[in-house]
């Protein structure tokens, strides 16, 4: 079997899929991108593509060494997501080629059904009550929020009070028996996380995602030994080599992006260092159907998974949803707040390529946000 042709897809709202195809017949979907340079990996897996048409696609340990280390320069976001949309499609290939589900084939399956939550509240938290509560009487057990906006480099009194009485809130409607996670999004300074996590500790949150910013990593040691509070990071990590040192400093939590992180080859690997740092996986996910479903053949491969990140719903999702690309929602029918096991071969959707197609053709532009604090200079967002 060889790979014969690879396209992409700029589709909305804001992804980019990949399909690669071979002379027997037999097609992967995956999805290569970074949220707001998509157009960017587009170019990257362009690049690559020249190496892997021709070859056969079973292969996929060796090209994931070719495409991450032939080219000399190696790493970073872009070159990353773009190896890691390919390897999501090789390894739906070679699903689809063996008959069986891709978790099956990293060594069959671990748990029953996944563990997924619901984001509320958008990038500038407010009216969450009513929100969680949608989503609880949608089944799920857990939600996560940003716990600010824009937020000063040396945290006030007045933010602080305002994040906890946010998650407050959020705790009160979930009750006891269901879970809040709260994301910092790197907006916080090391002094300012400190202090913040300080007062939500009464509160229990699952974890506290980048509660600083992934250039200062080296910061988390400190903040691991000072709060109670389970700290995630790693959606802007790129493989192994990231993780090490932030596993080292003792996170909870590790959050590798299937679509950023080398795909399902390096995030496997990813899950078993975790392990042997007794840390938990919940691979980051507020992308699209593809990379949803990458996440959830890890997560039912992976004896040392948390719960699973998905993006029904979310602020994000404009003008296309989860569903928009599927031919059968089903894999994505979340019961009592979990993914059911996929049994269907290779990743275990059906892409709607007639969708796919026709969305390309109006593509989409988007970019995050560029925030400002109150005196005009850049803030995280
Ligand atoms: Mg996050």
């Amino acid at each position: 079997m060889k790979i014969t042709r690879i396209e992409t897809f700029l589709v909305p709202p804001r992804w980019l899929f990949c399909r690669v195809e071979t002379d027997d017949g037999v097609v992967g979907w995956g999805e290569p991108v970074v949220e707001g340079r998509a157009e960017v990996v587009r170019a990257a897996v362009d690049v690559l593509a020249e190496y892997l048409v021709g070859q056969d696609p079973l292969r996929i340990q060796d090209h994931w060494q070719v495409l991450t280390k032939g080219g000399f320069y190696r790493g970073g976001p872009v070159l990353s997501s773009a190896v890691a949309g390919l390897d999501q499609a090789l390894w739906d290939i070679a699903g689809k080629t063996y008959g069986a589900p891709v978790h099956a084939l990293l060594g069959g399956p671990v748990r029953d059904r996944v563990r997924v939550y619901a984001w509320v509240g958008g990038d500038e938290p407010a009216e969450l009550s009513e929100q969680i509560a949608a989503q609880v009487e949608a089944g799920f057990t857990a939600v996560k929020m940003n716990a600010a906006g824009a937020t000063s480099p040396v945290t006030t009194l007045a933010e602080t009070t305002a994040v906890v009485a946010r998650v407050a809130a959020a705790r009160e409607v979930l009750g006891a028996d269901r879970d809040v996670a709260v994301d910092f999004h790197g907006r916080f300074s090391a002094a300012g996380a400190r202090r913040v996590l300080t007062e939500l500790a009464p509160l229990h949150p699952l974890f506290v995602e980048e509660p600083v910013l992934p250039e200062h990593g080296r910061l988390l040691a400190g903040l691991v030994e000072s709060s109670p509070i389970p700290l995630a990071t790693g959606e802007r990590l790129y493989g192994r080599a990231e993780f090490l040192p932030v596993l080292a400093a003792g996170i909870a939590v590790a959050q590798p992006d299937l679509s950023h992180a080398g795909g399902i080859s390096e995030v496997h690997r990813i899950a078993s260092l975790a392990e042997t740092y007794g840390a938990q996986l919940a691979p980051h996910c507020p992308l699209g159907p593809i990379a949803l479903a990458a996440s959830l053949q890890i997560a039912f491969a992976t004896p040392n998974f948390l719960i699973q990140e998905q993006s029904r719903g979310i602020h994000y999702n404009k003008d296309a949803d989860l569903l928009s690309y599927l031919v059968d929602p089903e894999p994505f029918r979340f019961v009592d707040g979990h993914a059911a096991r996929p049994l269907a071969p290779g990743l275990g959707i059906s892409v709607d390529e007639a969708a796919v197609r026709a969305a390309d053709r109006g593509g989409h532009a988007w970019r995050n946000p560029v925030w400002r604090h109150p005196d005009g200079s850049f803030a995280e967002w």
